[in-house]
């Protein structure tokens, strides 16, 4: 929502062929999780009607508007190429809330097994910032780590393990014992 509504206006208006992707993560991850009209929220936390993407987009318009998980990866890359192909304006909408939103859930840690990660580079070109290269090794920060799972899932050797559980007690969270540990790993 941050003014990109005037510049797909134009797109329709002109009759451009192009694909736009609307990141919808529930929240205003840009500037620190404030509300906006998509979240049902004021800024002061009043209830407020929830702006429908979709609808908005077939207002101004757009003609071919697709919602899609993206955690579902063969489901996006499908949309993507379809879309991308064709010979008209497109929106892909790319909904689900942030991992960052509910704090309290509990979180698990990960670790990259040396032995069977293979060095493809596959998460790294993720962009996560948890994940680095330091030392020839990849490696996994707890503390920018999300807990969101993708890597886990994107690496093709099951390098990527789980390695704590933690829970969120007296506002803080509590590391429960380990599956995993760099000892038991090297
Ligand atoms: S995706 Fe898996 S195998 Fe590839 S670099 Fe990352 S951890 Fe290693
Ligand atoms: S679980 Fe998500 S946030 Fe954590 S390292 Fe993997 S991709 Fe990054």
């Amino acid at each position: 929502m941050h003014s990109g509504i005037t510049g797909l206006v134009d797109m329709v208006y002109n009759n451009s062929s192009a694909t736009v992707l609307i990141l919808d993560n529930s929240t205003t991850g840009m500037t620190g999780h404030q509300d906006n009209p998509t979240t049902g929220k004021t800024l002061k936390g009043n209830k407020a009607p929830v702006l429908n993407l979709v609808e908005l987009c077939k207002a101004i318009g757009v003609k071919n508007v697709c919602v899609v998980d993206p955690f579902e990866q063969e489901d996006v890359e499908k949309v993507l190429y379809e879309q991308t192909q064709a010979d008209c304006l497109s929106v892909i909408i790319a909904s689900r809330p942030c991992e960052l939103l509910d704090k309290k859930r509990p979180r698990v840690a990960y670790i990259v097994d040396p032995m069977s990660c293979i060095q493809c580079e596959l998460c790294l070109e993720m962009g996560c910032p948890a994940i680095s290269k330091v030392n020839g090794e990849i490696v996994i920060n707890d503390n920018l780590c999300a807990d969101c799972g993708l890597c886990l899932e994107l690496c093709r050797v099951n390098a990527i393990k789980k390695r704590r559980i933690f829970y969120y007690e007296n506002s803080k969270y509590i590391n429960c014992g380990g599956w995993w540990t760099r000892d038991a790993l090297d």
